[in-house]
Parts: C-alpha cells; structure tokens; sequence
C-alpha cells in the first residue's frame, strides 16, 4: 500500500478544482493505495464536493487557535468543516518563507489533532544543512518538536522533503530517501514504542514525477510521496499512482 499525496500550493482556484476532479481517472489505481489532496484553503469546498470517494482531501495550513484576530488565517475547525481529513503542517515553504518555527509546527500539530485532522508534519534539511553533514540533527529537531503531541494522535504521516528537492528537479536518491526515513522511524520508536511508529507512514517528497515515482515508492521505509508540481495535472497525478508497486 502506498500513499499519493498531491499539495497544490497556492495553484487551482475551486472552479479549477472542479475541473481537475472532473477529469481524474483514478478507476484503474488499485485500491489499496491511498490518495490525499491538498488544494489551496479556498478550494477546499469545491475539493470535498467534486472529489470521488476514495481522494480525500487536506488543508495545507492551520492557525493553532480556535478562532479569533488571526488576519488571513483559517483554524483546524473551520479546515475539518470545510472538508478536510488531513493538514499539512510544517511545510518548508511555510518554514522557509514565511519563517514558521518549531515552536509553531507543534502548536499547529496539537491543534490538527484536537480537530480529528490527520497531521502530515514535514521535515528536511536545506542544502547547506545537508553538505555540513546534519541531514539526521535537523530531521530529528524538527521531529523531535512534535513528538510530544504525535503520542495523542490515532494516525500520523511524517513527509521527509528536503528542502533544496522541492520544486528544483533535483530529487533524492531512494537510498537517501530510506536512509532519512529510517532515522524517522528510530526516533518514533524510541518515543511512541515499536507498534505505534510502525503505524506512523512516512512520505517522501521533492520534484516526485511520473518517471521517478516507481524507484522512489519502492524504496525501503518509503509508505508514499508528497507531490508538489505534479499533482496539479490529473494525468500526471494518476501516472505517480499508477507507479506505485
Ligand atoms: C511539495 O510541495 O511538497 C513538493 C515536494 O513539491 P515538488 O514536488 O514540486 O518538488
């Protein structure tokens, strides 16, 4: 089984969304493979009524707070109302460019969980951090951040993404791809016990495509892939799915 994630960023407006959902043709993916969208807050409506039944869909930022002088911000709440199962949190776009700290990432963590939102917390080093030989300090900092509020959550997905991956053409190889996910699951065993962190599924995301997908799912300790550029386009979004052994 694996899990084909698809995190539209700031692309496909809800009539867009409607169109997308229209033309996906996900009848030939076997069923058990799982496949999330995240569309941008504003489609999430249109995603939750126009998606078939086996795409479930996800927010790809929450505030922590419950409701109130949060300009431009949604909450979990309203996420879950919207139609969302799932939250994204933690993304290196929001860590890199709008500064998201650690501090942040487990707020919003705990706040997807008290909502009945699956979180899929993103980790991963930038390229400095990875050429100064800290690829496993800096997965383990920001996993470290959460942990606390992981061991009160029914289900988790951790994304491994790193950063200089993401949106570049540049992608890792399975083996860095395993070797990151295995420092993963470590750590989740040693904090949530063996049985809860083989439950944890842990995705791989940075410039994932058709031609790469079938490697990289098939890499040990990788449950699935986080999709960015690929997963606007139906066609390509169901080729990824298609890949997965
Ligand atoms: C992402 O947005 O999480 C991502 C991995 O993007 P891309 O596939 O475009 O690199």
């Amino acid at each position: 089984m694996s899990i084909i994630a698809g995190n539209w960023k700031m692309v496909r407006s809800p009539a867009a969304t409607r169109t997308f959902f229209g033309q996906l043709r996900v009848d030939d993916v076997p069923s058990r493979h799982e496949l999330l969208i995240f569309p941008p807050a504003i489609s999430l409506v249109a995603a939750a009524e126009a998606r078939p039944a086996r795409v479930r869909v996800g927010v790809q930022n929450i505030h922590w707070e419950e409701e109130g002088a949060f300009t431009g911000e949604v909450s979990a709440e309203m996420a879950r109302e919207a139609g969302a199962e799932f939250a994204l949190i933690g993304h290196s776009e929001r860590r890199h460019l709008f500064g998201e700290t650690d501090e942040q990432v487990a707020l919003k963590t705990g706040a997807a969980i008290r909502h009945g939102l699956v979180p899929v917390v993103c980790v991963g080093e930038t390229l400095e951090e990875r050429r100064a030989g800290m690829v496993d300090d800096v997965i383990l900092r920001q996993l470290d951040a959460v942990l606390p509020e992981l061991a009160l959550s029914a289900r988790v997905l951790i994304a491994y993404e790193p950063v200089w991956a993401i949106g570049t053409g540049e992608t890792a190889t399975p083996s860095d791809a395993s070797s990151a996910h295995r420092t993963v699951r470590r750590r989740l065993a040693e904090a949530l016990g063996g049985e809860a962190a083989a439950r944890v599924g842990v995705l791989y995301g940075g410039s994932v495509k058709p031609a790469n997908a079938r490697e990289l799912l098939a890499a040990p300790d990788v449950d699935g892939v986080l999709v960015g550029g690929a997963s606007v386009d139906p066609a390509s979004y169901v080729a990824i799915a298609l890949a997965a052994p």
